[in-house]
């Protein structure tokens, strides 16, 4: 993995390396045409859960405290990302969000932002029943909760923690906080897992959830992931029209990484009721993708599977005036969406995975 401080005023060789052609004001922008509009923000590395899919049995090497962005660090680079570079969406993401204590603060201070960007949370749910009205109160708009299956025994063989009632309690406590919309978030990290994914879809459907399976990808800390053995989004449908009679949906899919399709015969809040796969593998979207990351210790991505980053945390801590630390931060910024690969390259023969898991990286 290559880290760059492109952009640090006082390094004027990295300054240099900044391509001519890259954009110096204006929203962020590849040269493929693609915009950025939404940016994840990891918020931590640690997580509560041990995911096979994504963690070790033991966990990983958390980041020293040190080096993780103080919510102060957060707010002023979220403030230039929705003030000069366009972004409408935040999705605070992990590690698990939740471990974050001061998360409502976060979330308050940018929901006070000029240009009000919506506010999105991804996490495990762990605890979330204690903190919904809490965070719809901070301004939370939306939330995706990762629930992979409602068997018991399955579930804590697939996070390695027997907590299945707490994710459901977080679920039905974000409902009724009022959240505007929730989702859940699932990975089939079996093909086993295919004979338990309509019992999902039924307790979505039946509490007005909105369930979204996610195509296992290679971003597990263990390197275990091996496509011969994945499930595909074909699968997954297969496995769902067994019991659902899943209609095209005539809503324009935009840049959601997610294709949806009608379950016939079912509705939530007064809405035909929608069912999504996301098929980062097998049905690539990345032509559409406008999405950019911020890792909990500062550094910009581009994709999941970039393997460059952009190190914003020596421009941070900088000590430079205000309005200069915001042009450095947008100039590095822009240097990196600007260099955003054509696509993420997972069916490429020459595919490494990157050094960074999910959890690191932020899902
Ligand atoms: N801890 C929170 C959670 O689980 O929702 C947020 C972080 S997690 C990395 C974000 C999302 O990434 C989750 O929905 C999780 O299921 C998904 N995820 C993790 N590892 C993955 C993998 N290897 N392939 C596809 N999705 C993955
Ligand atoms: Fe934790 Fe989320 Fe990874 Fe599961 S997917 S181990 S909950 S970060």
């Amino acid at each position: 993995m290559t880290t760059v401080a492109l952009g640090f005023p006082s390094a004027p060789s990295a300054r240099q390396a900044i391509a001519d052609d890259v954009p110096r004001t204006g929203p962020l922008r590849d040269r493929y045409g693609r915009t950025v509009r939404d940016l994840r923000v990891s918020v931590t590395d640690r997580c509560n859960l041990r995911c096979t899919y994504c963690m070790p049995a033991d966990g990983l090497d958390w980041l020293p405290p040190q080096s993780v962005l103080t919510t102060r660090e957060l707010i002023r680079v979220i403030t230039v990302a929705v003030r000069d570079l366009g972004i409408e969406t935040i999705r605070l993401t992990g590690g698990e969000p939740l471990l974050k204590r001061d998360l409502e603060e976060l979330i308050a201070a940018v929901a006070q932002l000029p240009g009000r960007p919506e506010i999105a949370m991804t996490t495990n749910g762990l605890g979330l029943k204690h903190r919904a009205d809490a965070l719809v109160a901070a301004g939370l708009d939306r939330i995706n909760v990762s629930l992979d299956t409602v068997d018991r025994e399955r579930f804590a063989a697939i996070t390695r923690r027997d907590r299945l009632d707490d994710v459901i309690a977080g679920l039905a406590a974000a409902r009724r906080a009022g959240m505007r919309t929730v989702k859940v978030n699932a990975v089939l990290a079996d093909h086993d897992d295919l004979t338990r994914v309509p019992d999902l879809l039924d307790f979505c459907l039946e509490h007005g959830y909105q369930l979204r399976i996610i195509e296992q990808m290679p971003l597990d800390a263990d390197h275990r992931w091996d496509r011969s053995s994945m499930v595909t989004a074909d699968e997954i449908l297969t496995a769902l029209r067994r019991r659902f009679t899943l209609l095209p949906d005539p809503r324009p899919r935009g840049s959601a990484p997610a294709a949806t399709w009608l379950v016939d015969g079912y509705e939530v809040d007064g809405n035909p009721a929608r069912v999504g796969v996301i098929a980062s593998v097998t049905r690539p979207f990345c032509g559409d993708c406008d999405r950019a990351r911020l890792t909990a210790d500062g550094a910009l991505r581009n994709c999941l599977f970039a393997d460059t980053e952009a190190d914003l945390r020596p421009v941070l801590r900088s000590g430079l005036p205000d309005d200069e630390l915001d042009a450095a931060i947008a100039e590095c910024w822009r240097a990196n969406a600007w260099g955003k690969a054509a696509g993420h390259g997972v069916n490429d023969p020459e595919f490494h995975q990157p050094s960074r898991p999910m959890s690191a990286i932020g899902g």
